[in-house]
């Protein structure tokens, strides 16, 4: 690969960027300003390199063989401002960062996001959330770009759907976001990230990407229960007992075992039930 001379570089092992732990060797990039990531996408642009941005790594299977192209990391695009019932943030930015910073002034953000370990620019793409509220509900716009050009997009031109955003399906990515926050008193703050993180507590913990599949109009995790896969396994890949729509990497597991267990739970729960479930997660190709 050529030379990025004002931005560094480095080999890096997928899986100490990712939260399931697997994944082989790529060359990663850490854009702290917008200009810097401007730089880096065309750059890889006029040299024909493919690039992933990538954010806290939390709903990504990366390959065993790593990546080919660049793999733009956002953590260190940070930086956020808060007044008067708005927030602007940079995409690099964690939401739970936002959420602490919110609650302090008096201002609901996100609580629905309690316990997702999403920066701003991952949870915006994926439309993160859980049953009552999405990122799409409190979007206001979000500056985006393609390495050529920037463009600003209002909430309705974020195109959001099921985890899913225009900017993942058109691969833009996501420097800047604003959003709407809520004036709230202490007890409204305390009682909502009280009510998000209960609901929280049946989830697994160890390495996973949390839910693998979509919600459709059937709960996916409750489909697979229902078709006997708990504690179903490859290698070190183990479709969790607590909640069947987690894959954890147990001991080691290689994203190739993870990737056979997705097509395994798939296969199965199509043969028994005719339902085809849709990956969640986002793989690294
Ligand atoms: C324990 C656990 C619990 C979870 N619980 C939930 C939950 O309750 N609800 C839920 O929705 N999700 C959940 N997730 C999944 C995940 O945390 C969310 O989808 C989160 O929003 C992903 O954010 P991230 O920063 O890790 O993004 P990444 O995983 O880094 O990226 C996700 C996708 O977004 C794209 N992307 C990342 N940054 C940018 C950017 N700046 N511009 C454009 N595209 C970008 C990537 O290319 C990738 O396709 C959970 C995951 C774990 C591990």
């Amino acid at each position: 690969m050529k030379e990025l001379k004002s931005i560094p570089t480095q080999m890096m092992q997928l899986s100490e960027l990712t939260s399931i732990g697997c994944g082989g060797a790529a060359r990663v990039c850490f854009p702290k300003t917008g200009n810097e990531l401007k730089e880096v996408l065309s750059f890889c642009l006029s040299c024909g390199i493919a690039f992933y941005p990538l954010s806290n790594g939390t709903n990504v299977l990366p390959s065993d063989t790593g990546y080919r192209g660049m793999i733009v990391c956002f953590k260190n695009m940070k930086g956020f401002h808060l007044s008067e019932g708005k927030l602007s943030t940079y995409a690099g930015e964690s939401v739970a960062k936002l959420n602490e910073a919110c609650k302090r002034q008096g201002y609901l953000f996100a609580p629905f996001m309690t316990g997702v370990p999403a920066l701003v620019g991952g949870a915006i793409a994926m439309n993160a959330g859980v049953a009552e509220h999405h990122m799409a509900d409190i979007v206001r716009s979000v500056t985006a770009t393609d390495g050529k050009n920037t463009y600003e997009f209002s909430r309705k031109e974020c195109k959001f759907s099921n985890k899913s955003s225009i900017f993942l399906r058109e691969r833009l990515c996501i420097l800047q976001a604003s959003f709407q926050i809520q004036k709230a008193s202490f007890s409204e703050i305390e009682e909502k990230f009280l009510f998000y993180r209960d609901k929280r507590k049946h989830l697994p913990t160890g390495k996973s990407m949390g839910c693998i599949f979509r919600n459709e109009d059937f709960p996916s995790g409750k489909l697979i229960e229902e078709c006997g896969l708990k504690g179903a396994r490859i290698g070190g890949a183990v479709v969790s007992e607590r909640h069947a729509n987690f894959i954890i990497n147990e001991n080691q597991a290689k994203a190739s075992d993870i990737k056979k267990l997705i097509v395994l739970v798939k296969e199965t729960v199509f043969q028994k039930t005719g339902r085809r479930l849709t990956e969640e997660i986002q793989y690294i190709l």
